[in-house]
């Protein structure tokens, strides 16, 4: 990076530290007391934004307010969950009025049987599944389940790709990707699980030549790896691959689950999964976000009946699987969804026109960014030229402070979104143009800033 420009972050930086600490004086005083009760000062480390980050106390819409009473347009969503905006009214009155029979039964539900169904209907391939209660859940279970069916050990992921923090798959998240992900990750317990590279067809059939895995878990677009999606015929290749080699190809759709369209990544590339890993929208908003379904053949597995040895099947289980609130709630949410999917086609089409005119922008800033993403996902990478994995986005980033001067900036500008190292926007499918429009020439505005 040319000196003047570092310098002139450095400068940015600490001017919009100044007018945000100007701003945020109640965040700031929550975040004192937050350090001391909560490790690091937050509920997940993601959501720390530096200096300290806002603290919203209500969401509505596309909007999110902090106790300062700053109004910010929100790009992150609830992690990408809400996408049909926070808190939509005949969602919560529904999910209120089911739940007030009991909000957790216990006991086998007619609901949770009408969901499944529905699911089963809407996701393609999906032959039988099962409700569990986080993403993280559902990959651990899924990850058992392969393994189960095929009697190997091995798993192949992509390197950044993010299932959750279950250990055989909290592996090759962030550079370098060969260390352990965390410490209390011994590698007895991850040394069955390979990863490589995303848009690689080469080093994904060398694994499965040299390991001989139970399946391949990838999200059809990297999420947490900066919304990268695929190049033209790469997932058809991996498909064609996972048959030749006969290894189970698990789609995590914990992001693009119901948000590329409503059969989510399958539907949107065309492609067929064994097994499928849903998430996040899965509960309409709600928590106990998870499910994982496919073939019958392997979810069978799972069935005591034809199973009844214990030894001889898969384990799933869970106090809160099908409680009575996710399951109103997803069910809710997921018809909602059905009943009005030309919402896929204006958010999908609106976010490809801004990823362009994003794209134009950093074009005539020296080529200083570049955008990536399929549907509404969409990175900006500040980096040399576009990623087209992880370790791309990593290795040709040309600067360490400008996400977090950008992040800073647009939060100042009444944008929020997560995080302030990468840009990655998990938005709803129900922004106006006016508001999209404002996210671009905020972007805009921000780079005449870097450039002087
Ligand atoms: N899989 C993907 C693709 C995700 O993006 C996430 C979370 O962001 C997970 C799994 C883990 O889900 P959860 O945070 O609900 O455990």
């Amino acid at each position: 990076m040319p000196v003047d420009v570092e310098s002139r972050l450095v400068d940015l930086r600490g001017r919009l530290v100044r007018e945000y600490e100007e701003r945020t004086k109640g965040s700031r005083s929550l975040y004192e007391r937050a350090r001391r009760v909560l490790p690091g000062g937050v509920t997940y480390q993601i959501r720390f934004l530096k200096p300290y980050p806002p603290y919203i106390e209500r969401a509505e819409g596309t909007r999110v307010w902090d106790v300062d009473g700053n109004v910010y347009v929100d790009y992150w969503m609830g992690h990408g969950t809400h996408l049909l905006g926070h808190a939509p009214s005949f969602l919560l009155s529904r999910v209120f009025e089911l739940a007030s029979n009991g909000t957790h039964l216990g006991y086998e539900n007619p609901l949770a049987v009408e969901y499944a169904e529905m699911l089963a209907r809407v996701v393609p391939n999906v032959d039988l599944l099962r409700f569990a209660n986080s993403g993280t859940e559902a990959n651990m279970y899924a990850a058992r389940l392969v393994r189960a069916y095929t009697g190997r050990n091995y798993i192949v992921k992509i390197e950044g790709g993010w299932h959750g923090g279950y250990d055989s798959l909290h592996v090759g998240v962030h550079p370098p990707f060969e260390e352990p992900e965390s410490l209390g990750l011994p590698q007895d317990f991850t040394r069955y699980t390979i990863t490589v590279p995303y848009n690689d067809v080469n080093a994904l059939e060398d694994a499965f030549k040299r390991y001989n895995p139970a399946a391949l878990f990838i999200e059809p677009v990297l999420g947490a790896g900066g919304c990268i999606g695929p190049e033209p015929g790469y997932l058809r290749e991996v498909r064609r691959l996972t048959y030749e080699y006969d290894v189970l190809l698990v789609f995590d759709e914990v992001i693009t689950g119901f948000r590329l369209a409503l059969g989510g990544g399958q539907e949107y590339f065309n492609v067929d999964a064994d097994l499928v890993v849903l998430g996040k929208a899965v509960a309409g908003g709600f928590p106990g976000a998870g499910a994982f379904g496919g073939r019958a053949d392997v979810m069978e597995y799972l069935d005591h009946v034809k199973r009844p040895d214990p030894r001889r099947r898969s384990f799933h289980g869970g106090t809160f699987s099908g409680n009575t609130v996710s399951i109103a709630a997803g069910y809710t949410f997921i018809s909602y969804l059905k009943e009005n999917r030309w919402l896929y086609d204006k958010a999908n089409n609106a976010w490809l026109t801004a990823r362009r005119t994003l794209d134009e922008i950093c074009g005539e800033h020296d080529g200083i960014c570049w955008t990536t993403g399929e549907g509404t996902m969409t990175g900006i990478h500040f980096t040399r030229s576009r990623p087209r994995n992880v370790r791309e986005a990593h290795e040709l980033r040309w600067s360490r402070l400008m996400e977090e001067v950008a992040n800073l900036y647009m939060r100042l500008n009444g944008i929020l979104y997560i995080s302030d190292h990468q840009v990655h926007l998990l938005p709803a499918l129900t922004y106006s143009n006016e508001e999209i429009k404002k996210f671009t020439e905020s972007f805009e505005n921000l780079l005449n800033l870097v450039k002087g």
